[in-house]
């Protein structure tokens, strides 16, 4: 594949012939030369003072406050940071600017549901989506621009993976939707310490509550930006997000699952979908690279899996695929077997055009949730959402990216070359 970097990672094992990753970029280079800072870490932040002039001292304070400024409070204009000495701001503002993706379209859905069709500053699609419930607000947000994988029924999947999304992209998504929701602190804030600040971000009532690494691409094939990115969103200087309200869902990268927990430490969402190794090899191609079996001890030996902390299956119901009794059964057996704290996120497939599948009547989603359920596991339907502006997770397209069917079957073909 033309737009693939062929070079080897530094930290990620190689899913098939040549690393299905991009290089990632630290900092998006601008053509006023100017530096964005949304994204990169506290310390980077203070390094680049040091670098521009301030002394380590200076340095050191003025990336706290600015770090709290962008994160705690979402201010991006440096004017606006008042306990920041006048005379500063200026200097402040020639080298560097903290930046937001750039918004295309945003849909409003009859349900709530909104969905941002989101643009990086060179010029890349991806979408990002807020899903609103009576207790909770959950925002979808996206890994990659496109997937290097190919699930079967995954409409990502048929596209061509353009790069992997910066700190900056993958954060600037949470802060976009902040910006959206209004949701940011306001009334006046003389100091770090304030105590004003600390208690009215963890206020109750909060609409943008949690979020799920569900949108387009596989988070685990851009591990330290995504890493980097969830950081950032857990500081509590900052956003202030807990763990336990953040989301990892992957198809199966094995090698990078027990990294994720032990340094992310976020709860675990894994697209299992299929119980036999013929329907999973088909649905789930990286299932070729790394079996259930392994897949299912890569979950049992995750570092903060409990009761508590629950690891979610994902499984999509397809028609006659994937949905009967026995395969509820099995699917039972293997939670079992392994042991793990587990529960089963039932979700009704979402057709797109081209879509070989079909989703499972409503009477088979039901039987195959009682199965599992009367076994002891809780298995709840997911309920579509946003289906009027195709909003559903995992169900993000761009209608910018459509690509023609003869394409689809060629980035297939690569796909499973890829895979091996
Ligand atoms: N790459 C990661 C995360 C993004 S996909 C992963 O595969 O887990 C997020 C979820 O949406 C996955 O469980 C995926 O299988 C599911 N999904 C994808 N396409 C879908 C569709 N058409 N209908 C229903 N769920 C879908
Ligand atoms: Fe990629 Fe996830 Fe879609 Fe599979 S389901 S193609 S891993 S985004």
């Amino acid at each position: 594949m033309a737009d693939i970097d062929p070079q080897l990672p530094t930290s990620m094992p190689i899913a098939g012939h040549f690393d299905p990753v991009v290089t990632p970029r630290a900092v998006t280079a601008r053509a006023d030369g100017k530096i964005d800072l949304l994204g990169l870490p506290r310390t980077e932040i203070t390094r680049l003072f040091t670098e521009a002039g301030l002394d380590a001292k200076a340095a050191k304070l003025r990336g706290k406050q600015v770090f709290h400024w962008i994160y705690h409070r979402g201010i991006s204009d440096f004017d606006s940071m008042t306990d920041i000495a006048k005379a500063m701001r200026p200097w402040l503002d020639a080298r560097f600017v903290v930046g937001r993706p750039e918004i295309v379209v945003s849909q409003h859905s009859e349900d709530g549901t909104r969905k941002w069709l989101l643009r990086t500053a060179d010029d890349h699609e991806f979408e990002m989506v807020f899903i609103p419930d009576a207790d909770r607000g959950t925002l979808c947000v996206s890994s990659q621009v496109g997937c290097t994988l190919n699930c079967r029924f995954c409409h990502t999947g048929t596209m061509r993976l353009v790069r992997n999304l910066t700190p900056g992209e993958i954060v600037g998504q949470v802060m976009l939707a902040r910006d959206a929701l209004g949701e940011w602190p306001k009334g006046a804030m003389d100091g770090l310490d304030d105590e004003e600040a600390e208690g009215d971000y963890s206020a109750d009532g909060r609409l943008l509550t949690n979020i799920v690494m569900m949108g387009m691409g596989e988070p685990l094939y851009n591990y330290d930006n995504v890493r980097d990115a969830l950081k950032i969103v857990m500081d509590g200087d900052g956003l202030a997000l807990s763990k336990r309200r953040i989301t990892l869902s992957t198809s199966g990268v094995v090698p990078m699952m027990e990294k994720c927990g032990e340094e992310i430490g976020v709860n675990l969402a894994v697209s299992l979908h299929a119980v036999t190794k013929e329907v999973r090899d088909e649905i789930v191609p990286i299932n070729r690279k790394y079996g259930i079996e392994q897949l299912l001890q890569a979950c049992a030996d995750y570092p903060s899996a409990s009761n508590a902390r629950r690891i979610t299956f994902e499984y999509v119901m397809l028609k006659d695929k994937n949905d009967s009794d026995d395969d509820a059964r099995e699917l039972v057996r293997l939670i079992k077997q392994y042991k793990l704290p587990a529960k089963v996120n039932l979700i009704p497939f979402n057709p797109w055009p081209g879509a070989i599948y079909e989703c499972s009547t409503p009477e088979r989603i039901r039987r195959f949730s009682e199965i599992v359920f009367d076994a002891g596991i809780s298995a709840p339907v997911r309920t579509p959402r946003g289906r009027d502006i195709d909003a559903a997770c995992g169900q993000l397209k761009t209608a910018a990216q459509k690509m023609s069917r003869a394409d689809q079957d060629r980035l297939a073909e690569e796909k499973q070359v890829a895979l091996g």
